[in-house]
């Protein structure tokens, strides 16, 4: 973006398009120079409407001439996530299968949007149906980290993360399942939300585990993060998953919440296999909210061992189900070789899944197999349960719990892509909180001796986002980490 613009956080970009002193359609401009600047580097974007961006800025600068204009966000540029339809534009989801898919309609979020005035800008890489932890399964690109293009952005919302990190964007929407927005929001040093499960609609977010994914923001900042989320939660009779709550004014909150809190700190997450540098800076986080008078408290999470497994097995099940849509017949690929309908349905999907997906659908298929549901499916919904209720337990003595989001700064590219197994262990501080069904935030608390980012992760009670957004606001005020930008 011409340097003046790029990395201005959303409200000061809303200000200065509510002042007059820019026009959306200079900000979009500004916006697609920045892409065209550094995403041959980056390679956040899979695909990109210059003419349809500019036509929405425009009747964005149209409305606030005559006064209309919708909510902050108006004429704000906003990337997403390609698992998230919007009407007319391609929806690939990272995969082949759906390399000339359009979407006919919009998801409930874009709508959410759209209705607040803000520019739907491009469409941003992702693992293959949100199936990863790197973006290294898209079956496009690999997107790199901003702060060092050698290294992974973090996945599976790895564009969306990466587009904000680098000044495309100034905020995106992403998806998480098992921690596809908290842990690229940490890797790229920016912040990112899940919401509680059921607090935004799932229409039009492609499915890839049904009980576990919801779709949240990034920003550079907490406020910037509350701002969307302001557009895009509440309850919509598409989902019948979407719960019914009354929807607070999360930026006011803010400032209105002020602790001091109750915090728990989860020894579970504190083990082995967790980097020195990154145990390092979330605990001076931890000894900053205690500065400033907050009771901070050991808790336990006994079931947080098992959580990994139980989550592979529950999100393999569900996507074994899920993509069993995609089978060449209707709107995705059919390979060339078929024939029959059986012969359509192999060779479509051998062509046009990846490995990583593939690896999936044979794992969730075998766990809902007759013979050994039971073992395992069964079984791990019992220990979702638990998991479930750890969290709750310990809920009764604290407000919210801070974590490190991530186990490590962000690896090189490559580095785990033969073990896959390694490649799930880079979210075992994030997928407990999908299994539980509840919020968590990451926020930058720090960088590694190499320069890379490292973010603090904050656990809510169930759709106490303003509670939550008003911890992690109290600490990035006083911290300039969200500051700092990748030199590109
Ligand atoms: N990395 C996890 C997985 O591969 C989480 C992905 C996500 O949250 N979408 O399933």
């Amino acid at each position: 973006m011409s340097s003046a613009l790029a990395f201005q956080t959303a409200a000061q970009l809303s200000d200065q398009l509510a002042a007059r002193q820019m026009s959306a359609v200079e900000l979009a401009q500004a916006c697609l120079a920045q892409v065209r600047a550094t995403d041959g580097r980056i390679n956040a974007f899979l695909s990109l409407d210059e003419a349809d961006i500019l036509a929405q800025a425009r009747e964005s600068d149209a409305r606030r001439a005559a006064g209309q204009a919708r909510s902050p966000l108006d004429g704000v540029p906003v990337g997403l996530k390609d698992v998230i339809a919007v009407r007319n534009q391609p929806l690939t989801c990272g995969s082949r299968m759906l390399e000339k898919f359009v979407s006919p309609y919009d998801a409930t979020a874009a709508l959410g949007l759209k209705n607040a005035g803000a520019v739907l800008f491009g469409r941003l890489n992702m693992d293959e149906f949100a199936m990863g932890s790197s973006t290294e399964n898209s079956a496009y690109k690999t997107t790199a980290n901003p702060w060092d293009t050698s290294r992974i952005p973090g996945g599976s919302s790895g564009g969306s993360a990466a587009a904000v990190a680098a000044g495309q964007v100034p905020v995106s929407l992403g998806s998480d399942t098992g921690g596809s927005i908290r842990q690229p929001a940490s890797l790229c040093g920016i912040v990112g939300l899940k919401p509680t499960y059921g607090l935004i609609s799932r229409y039009g977010l492609v499915a890839y585990a049904s009980s576990l994914d919801q779709i949240g923001p990034f920003g550079h900042t907490v406020e910037d993060v509350a701002m969307t989320l302001q557009t895009i939660a509440g309850h919509d009779e598409k989902d019948s998953t979407s719960f019914r709550t009354e929807i607070p004014d999360y930026r006011a909150a803010l400032a209105q919440r002020r602790g001091p809190w109750k915090l728990g700190v989860p020894k579970e997450y504190f083990g082995e296999g967790l980097a020195p540098e990154v145990r390092a800076s979330v605990e001076q986080a931890i000894a900053w909210y205690r500065a400033q008078g907050c009771e901070i408290r050991e808790v336990s999470l006994p079931h947080t061992e098992y959580a990994v497994s139980a989550y592979y097995i529950i999100a393999t099940a569900e996507a074994s189900s899920n993509l069993a849509r995609y089978d060449g017949i209707r709107y995705t690929h059919r390979s060339a070789k078929s024939t029959d309908a059986i012969d359509i349905y192999h060779h479509s999907r051998a062509e046009g899944f990846g490995p990583e997906v593939k690896r999936r659908i044979i794992l969730g298929t075998y766990v809902l197999s007759s013979g050994y549901y039971d073992a395992y499916y069964g079984r791990a919904q019992k220990v979702r349960t638990l998991i479930r209720q750890d969290f709750l337990d310990a809920f009764r003595e604290v407000d919210a719990l801070l974590t490190p989001t991530s186990p490590t700064v962000a690896f090189k590219k490559g580095e785990k892509t033969a073990n896959p197994l390694e490649m799930y262990l880079a979210d075992i501080f994030t997928i407990s909180l999908n299994l539980a069904g509840l919020p968590g935030v990451s926020v930058p608390c720090g960088f590694s001796p190499e320069g890379l980012p490292i973010g603090l992760q904050i656990v809510g009670r169930p759709f106490q986002e303003a509670e939550l957004l008003a911890i992690a606001h109290a600490y990035e005020r006083a911290h300039d980490f969200n500051t700092k930008h990748p030199a590109l």
